[in-house]
């Protein structure tokens, strides 16, 4: 990976700062020693045992580097160290912060007019904080959410005290509206998550059938899209590269999470939280006489659940979103597109397949797939989608990283109805396709897990 031109701009960059800090008088500064030296050696060796995650070999987990602009700007931001919890504690990224917030609820469509919301450590802190408005503004009511919701939405009901209800998903992996029907006829539910772009498929519920149903009962609507959200720019094109219909219902949604960290070419300790109406932040009800003292001004830890915050992580935010516009067809949106291709594309070769077989067509950039053919039974199929899995890391210049999924015999049994299952669950192949080189690296990934397969199991009988 070359990196010189941005180290180039890095030092530019801090050139400046340093010009900036020429204004005081000058300070003691360490000087790097053997002892600094030879931490970074031993922290240099540790880092090694890694996978590849900036690579385009990689398209395991949700993984990519952030954009170099992004790093740039942190790496430089953080050597001053600002903390976006009080005006006072860092000025310039605050404002930056606000700046970004309203352009990220812009960009997707969750807003026209702004309302209330920051930046947070990640997307299950924004979430936390979401299901912690719901509840004060329903307290006693209940939380529903899929069961193919992100794991943690439990878990911030448990840390809430807030009952909560599972609403089952359908063969797609989306909320089966027939079961949300139910839900909410059975249960006081106050509050319901849908989930744009699940973690296990990148699947999306269908947001707009659910906020007809939920709308006239008073049920309010949280979209966790940490995952999924940014895909509302391929919403945008003509014609869209993703259903549209869930994104536009963003615009009817109270709330909705997420994650520049995962879509949004930013490193780790980057999502958000929006709220539609900016009047939750009277739920806060939050006084700090000793952080507030030079402003007037709204402090950002005046309306957040966590207090310290990376300034760094705004202002790296802030510049990305000046350098790539996170737009539908320039900037963000083609980056998206490419790797959205990628799955669609992968998808219709796999179909063709004798040797792999995909799970269903993908809502997004992942796709789930196992090698099918001449299988019989799931704990058989699961053991190969296993093996496949190991044996596709072990050459590095001939390498595909992927991931493992376990499903539930509801998740696969409609797709693949000859599989005999002999197992509660089934282990099979998920790749994210998150990068943009992923749209000409796929052909290749295919090739080696059909090599793989053969060089493992043989000719597949058909
Ligand atoms: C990743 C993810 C989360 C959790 O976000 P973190 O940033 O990992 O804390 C929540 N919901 C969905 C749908 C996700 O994909």
């Amino acid at each position: 990976m070359r990196r010189a031109g941005w180290l180039q701009l890095l030092k530019q960059t801090i050139a400046v700062l340093e010009s900036w800090e020429g204004r005081w008088p000058p300070a003691e500064a360490d000087e790097p020693d053997t002892r600094a030296e030879d931490a970074l050696r031993a922290l240099m060796a540790r880092l090694t045992d890694n996978f590849p995650f900036g690579h385009p070999s990689y398209a395991g987990q949700m993984l990519k580097p952030p954009h170099p602009v992004a790093w740039v700007a942190y790496a430089a931001t953080m050597l001053i160290n600002p903390n976006n919890h009080a005006l006072d504690g860092g000025p310039a990224t605050a404002r930056m912060e606000l700046e970004v917030i309203r352009g990220l609820g812009t960009a997707l469509g969750f807003w026209e007019t702004a309302g209330l919301g920051h930046l947070t450590s990640s997307g299950t802190m924004a979430n936390l904080e979401a299901l912690w408005v719901a509840r004060q503004i329903h307290p006693g009511r209940k939380i529903a959410f899929g069961s193919n919701a992100h794991y943690s939405h439990g878990r911030c009901c448990d840390l809430l005290g807030v009952q909560s209800v599972e609403v089952a998903a359908d063969g797609f992996g989306r909320m089966d509206l027939l079961r949300l029907q139910e839900a909410l006829d059975q249960h006081d539910v106050g509050t319901l998550v849908v989930t744009l772009g699940t973690t296990s498929l990148g699947a999306l519920d269908p947001l707009s059938d659910i906020i007809a149903m939920t709308q006239r009962r008073g049920v309010r609507v949280h979209v966790d899209a940490a995952y999924g959200g940014f895909f509302a720019l391929l919403a945008g094109l003509k014609p869209p590269l993703v259903a549209s219909e869930p994104f536009e219902a963003l615009l009817r949604a109270d709330s909705m999470v997420v994650d520049p960290h995962k879509h949004g070419l930013q490193p780790y300790g980057c999502g958000a939280v929006l709220f539609r109406d900016a009047s939750v932040g009277r739920l806060y009800g939050h006084e700090s006489p000793y952080t507030y003292f030079t402003s007037d001004d709204l402090h950002l830890g005046q309306i957040s659940l966590e207090c310290s915050r990376a300034g760094a992580a705004a202002a790296a935010l802030w510049a990305t979103m000046r350098a790539i516009p996170f737009e539908p067809d320039r900037g963000l949106g083609p980056m998206l597109a490419a790797g959205r291709q990628a799955a669609l594309e992968w998808h219709a070769a796999m179909a063709q397949s004798e040797v792999l077989k995909p799970l269903l067509r993908p809502e997004t950039d992942i796709l789930c797939f196992a090698p099918l053919p001449g299988v019989q039974t799931t704990s058989e199929l699961s053991a190969r989608s296993e093996a496949l899995f190991e044996a596709a890391m072990r050459n590095p210049k001939k390498a595909v990283y992927l991931a493992k999924l376990r499903l539930r015999r509801s998740q696969a049994e409609s797709h693949w109805p000859g599989l005999k299952w002999d197992t509660d669950d089934l282990v099979v192949l998920r790749s994210v396709l998150m990068k943009p080189e992923h749209h000409a690296w796929w052909p290749r990934f295919m090739n080696l897990l059909e090599v793989l397969a053969k060089d493992l199991w043989g000719a597949t009988p058909q």
